[in-house]
């Protein structure tokens, strides 16, 4: 019976039930914790496969931690706050705008939103479960649930107390749909190509007549806050004179010009720091433009900011742009002079601080222009845009206008194309804590490594966390404030709250704007305090996740001191900006300590073409879909297997159904052991191992063992899998068993290593493939196997040198064996002689292991000869699509290689690379090479040769035979043979092969025959 996965974990699942397994595990009391922090997801829709590999990518960490000793704190969590869950709701409900939301009244809306943003939650834990995960069997922490929230109180006032929170006025991204401020993170999430106007327009230089500045931009509704044009002080502008104007522009940017088809003539040469200060008149005649003094000012050097996240991962690339230090005014497009206007950019707000610029932003909530904007007041920025076109065009001030295509921010929820406006906000000063942040950061373990340095360049570059929002759902900012003395109050609990509320406080209390908006609080000037009406972002509350999901300080105290701080988080590669960043300014900004030890990155989930998926491209496959498809331990052990963890991963089903193939070797092997083996016999005393393949064996296992406990300690997940794998598949099941198949059933030896190789073999696989690694626990040991403890490496029985030789030997019988199909010749024929030609290590192998080489390639002899080493050459196809720019660094390191360097998976310095990286090349125009040298076959056949595979084929025939005739495997029958010589010299042999109890030299019954070249047999036999 073959490896039936949804029965195995059925089955299992029926036995954790009953005997309460995964409750055991989460609720064990131990000494040394692993604090293991769920990166809450929302759980308004069904989790897709990405989710799958987090889940279980988190559920080997901790199955792995918890054999190893530790208590895992394994809870999961649930984002429920924040504007995705306002958007989802809004649209259920049929709404546009927050003028809605107050007529249908904030707290039915609140109520909407408690109950969506728990919609699918326990389908969710319900498939935690299915897939083996032990997070499943927990209670999970929600973000909206008052205990959480209340911590979140605490967080805020501790953050006032330590006057890390300031009020400020800054521009900021704006959604006009969802009317709130959103945080860098929610942007570089979500863009979109956008056609939009790109203009030429002439600034009077002032007291000239016919002089312009010629400026550029694509956003004509941010003229109306312009207070400055910026050139860049070292490239060089001219003065140049097109159809009776003199414009000044950057000179590399006079092929406009050609473009236009306009003549033109070069008046004057100059820097662009010659420019600096010079007054021009206002381009628009509103009352705004009136109050302000226009100059020219040179650009500085600035931090600028690079699209990134999702965006760099449809390019199918994980690598962050990070940031880049550069110049505001860039001479590569436009005209080399930028119009500036603060209160409408992050950059221009920058350079307009450095030389204490005005800031106007006159633009509403609702991204309409506001006061002071003349004619334009009303318009909203989209629909102001060409009627400043219109305006320009009539005054003679727009050179030239077109359409062009570039990417542009949308709001990550509702999709809005986002504006910069300056509104208040309550900051997060992030110079109070970024050089704290930095050093801590020096001591976290990112894996990989890479992903360190990214987050030290986003923390050097982050601007102040605008950290409130103006909208419903989510923690209140419990801030109160006197409308008469305008003193303000920050509440840190409930008990706070009610100790200073006017009147009682409801019972029912929920920390939500619809139940604390009714409450004001007494103020010392007599009047009442009213609370200010904003929420916090979401990502505050993720960022306080490691106390606030434990209710601390008010409830878990002791607990969360002693696991503080977490010791693993992992999740998807584009967190680098969003939960890691988050966590670890709320972790210092609170406790001054990082608030993880280890950071794990996953990559993207791609469909089996590489597209992401995503819903509106309808490739996403659904996490209860590709459960139902391939069951919970193949489809775990084939997200880690596929690549490493924080790549990104192209998911086919066909990739994962070989991996079942390969689980079913396991269980084959278990079966044969089963008939076979007799393991339950139990082996106190250890054995005197004198047969090379069992202390190899034993040797194998244990090194495997101490590379896997490495791999995995290092998120190493696809080498951990790929090595069980090959171990179980190839030394243990293709060579172990086929060395020892005529020992199997005599010899106590046998039994002891298959029994100490395999319960090794199933703990370093329960992590990865919980069921099928339970189920076969069962049937040889007593217990679930996730009770028992991570094997240890024992170091006595390490056979280095003896590995090494069989792994040659195993590469020979393998270099043998393609020379065989080259020639033709099945492996079921022997033959007479393999020469393999190579260096010293070969030599003494071939020497040591020559059994080993005849049993494995079926060779009668194998003969070494010296020979030249191979040479090793790099594979640029595989290494440029790896290495990149870094190929010709890999190359070198390669042709440096030794022939005995080669592996399945290589370290070079810092580069890792595989096998097919190389190419081997060998001065032999016969037989195959290999790293290491050569093999040829001698293909004679003498008499005695034939005469052995015809026996081949007899047993072959009589098998067939057997089959046709419907016989069991235990049947025994008398065979009939002719009376030949060779027959009965291999008597014996034949009567094991084909289950015969006596053999008779006389065809008395004749059902068949057996052929090889010119020699033929005839046999016949009867059922005993
Ligand atoms: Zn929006
Ligand atoms: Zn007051």
């Amino acid at each position: 019976m073959a490896y039936n996965p949804k029965e195995v974990e059925e089955k299992v699942q029926k036995f954790w039930d009953k005997e309460k397994i995964p409750i055991k595990i989460v609720n064990a009391e131990r000494k040394n914790k692993f604090y293991l922090l769920d990166g809450p997801p929302y759980v308004n829709a069904s989790a897709h496969v990405g989710h799958i590999k987090t889940t279980t990518f988190k559920d080997i960490w901790g199955k792995f931690k918890f054999m190893q000793g530790y208590g895992v704190w394994f809870q999961p969590g649930f984002d429920c706050g924040g504007l995705p869950i306002e958007n989802k709701v809004e649209k259920k409900l049929g709404m546009n705008t927050k003028a809605d939301i107050e007529r249908i009244g904030v707290g039915k809306f609140i109520q909407e939103c408690r109950v969506f943003a728990k919609g699918h939650e326990s389908e969710w834990l319900d498939l935690y479960r299915k897939i083996g995960a032990w997070r499943g069997y927990m209670e999970p922490y929600l973000t909206s649930e008052n205990y959480f929230r209340e911590s979140g109180w605490w967080t805020i006032k501790k953050l006032f107390e330590k006057g890390m929170l300031a009020r400020g006025e800054k521009p900021t991204f704006w959604c006009p749909h969802c009317e709130t401020v959103l945080s860098g993170y929610d942007v570089t999430d979500s863009y979109k190509e956008i056609e939009s106007h790109s203009i030429y327009i002439k600034f009077r230089v002032a007291g000239k007549k016919n002089e312009y500045f010629l400026a550029w931009t694509t956003t004509p509704w941010t003229l109306p806050a312009n207070v400055a044009l910026c050139v860049h002080p070292d490239e060089v502008y001219v003065k140049a004179e097109v159809s009776g104007d003199i414009l000044i522009l950057a000179e590399a940017r006079l092929d406009l010009f050609e473009k236009l088809e306009a003549g033109y003539r070069v008046l004057e040469k100059f820097k662009g720091s010659a420019l600096e200060g010079m007054a021009y008149e206002s381009l628009l005649d509103i009352p705004l433009q009136e109050t302000i003094e226009h100059r020219v000012i040179v650009s500085i050097p600035l931090m600028k900011k690079k699209v990134s996240g999702k965006v760099a991962a449809k390019k199918e690339t994980n690598t962050e742009e990070g940031t880049q230090f550069g110049h505001l005014v860039d001479i590569s497009t436009g005209t080399g002079i930028v119009h500036i206007a603060p209160g409408h950019g992050e950059e221009d707000y920058r350079i307009g601080e450095h030389y204490n610029l005005p800031s106007p932003s006159p633009v509403d909530e609702a991204g309409k222009l506001s006061e002071g904007t003349g004619i334009f007041n009303g318009l909203t920025t989209n629909e102001a845009n060409p009627v400043v076109l219109e305006y320009l065009k009539e005054k003679k001030a727009l050179l030239h206008s077109e359409k062009i295509v570039h990417s542009y921010p949308l709001c990550w929820r509702c999709k809005t194309p986002l504006i910069y406006r300056k509104t208040k906000q309550w900051f997060l000063k992030m110079d109070l804590v970024r050089e704290k942040i930095l050093h801590e950061n020096k001591s976290v373990k990112w894996l990989p490594s890479f992903a360190g340095e990214q987050f030290h360049n986003v923390v050097e570059g982050a601007p102040d966390w605008a950290i409130t929002r103006q909208r419903y759902w989510g923690i209140p900012l419990p801030l109160w404030r006197c409308p008469k003395c305008e003193a303000i109050k920050i509440i840190g609990s409930i008990e706070e709250l009610k100790k200073d509320a006017v009147g009682k406080v409801p019972a029912d209390l929920q920390l939500s704007v619809d139940y604390v908006d009714k409450i004001k609080l007494k103020c010392q000037c007599g009047g009442e305090m009213e609370r200010e009406k904003e929420v916090m972002d979401v990502w505050f509350d993720s960022g306080i996740a490691p106390w606030a999901s434990l209710g601390y300080p008010f409830k878990n105290k002791e607990m969360f001191e002693n696991m503080w701080p977490v010791d693993l988080i992992d999740e998807s590669i584009d967190q680098i900006r969003g939960w890691f960043y988050s966590l670890m300014v709320c972790g210092v900004a609170v406790f001054d300590e990082k608030p993880y030890n280890t950071v794990c990155l996953n990559g993207w989930n791609l469909d089996e073409k590489g597209e992401k998926m995503s819903k509106s491209l309808g490739n996403v496959i659904w996490g209860k879909d590709a459960y139902k498809e391939i069951g919970a331990d193949v489809l775990r052990i084939y997200i880690c297997h596929a690549n490493a963890p924080w790549e990104a991963q192209r998911f086919s089903f066909e990739e994962a159904r070989q991996i079942q193939n390969q689980l079913n070797t396991l269980w084959n092997l278990a079966t044969y052991l089963e008939t076979y083996g007799k393991l339950k016999t139990s082996f106190k005393d250890e054995p005197r191992l004198e047969n090379l393949e069992d202390i190899w064996l034993i040797s194998r296992i244990n090194t495997t063992v101490d590379e896997v406990t490495h791999d995995m300690e290092n998120f190493r997940f696809h080498y951990g899998s790929r090595k069980i794998l090959k171990f179980l598949v190839n030394d243990f099941s293709r060579i172990y068993v086929k060395l020892v198949r005529d020992r199997i059933t005599k010899d106590k030896n046998v039994t002891w290593v298959f029994n100490y190789t395999l319960e090794r073999l199933l703990k370093l696989l329960a992590p990865y493939t919980p069921f099928l690694a339970d189920e076969i626990h069962q049937k040889f040991y007593s217990g679930s196997i996730h009770l028992a403890e991570w094997p240890r490496c024992e170091k006595s029985y390490l056979e280095l040198q003896l590995e090494e030789k069989f792994e040659r030997a195993m590469n020979i019988s393998e270099v043998v064996n393609a020379e065989r199909q080259k020639n033709g010749v099945g492996l079921r024929y022997p033959v007479k002689k393999a020469v393999v030609y190579g260096n010293d290590a070969v030599k003494e192998a071939v020497r040591e292991t020559k059994a080993v080489i005849c049993e494995l390639s079926n060779l009668k002899d194998v003969e070494f000869r010296q020979s030249e080493n191979v040479k090793i050459k790099p594979n640029f196809a595989t290494l440029g699509k790896k290495f990149g720019k870094r190929t010709a660094e890999v190359a070198k390191l390669i042709e440096a290689m030794k022939p005995e360097d080669v592996k399945d998976q290589m370290k070079l310095g810092e580069f890792e690379i595989e096998k097919g990286d190389l190419i081997l090349r060998q001065e032999t125009k016969e037989g195959t090479i290999f790293s290491e040298g050569y093999v040829t076959l001698d293909l004679a056949e003498d008499k005695d040769l034939k005469e052995e595979r015809l026996l081949r084929e007899l047993i072959r025939e009589i098998q067939k035979a057997r089959k046709e005739g419907k016989l069991m495997v235990e049947d025994r029958i008398t065979l009939y043979l002719e009376d030949k010589s060779f027959l009965k010299k291999a008597e014996k042999e034949l009567m094991e092969e084909v289950g015969a109890s006596k053999v008779e030299y006389s065809l008395k019954v004749k059902l068949g025959k057996a052929e090889y070249k010119e020699l033929k047999a005839e046999f016949g036999f009867k059922k005993n």
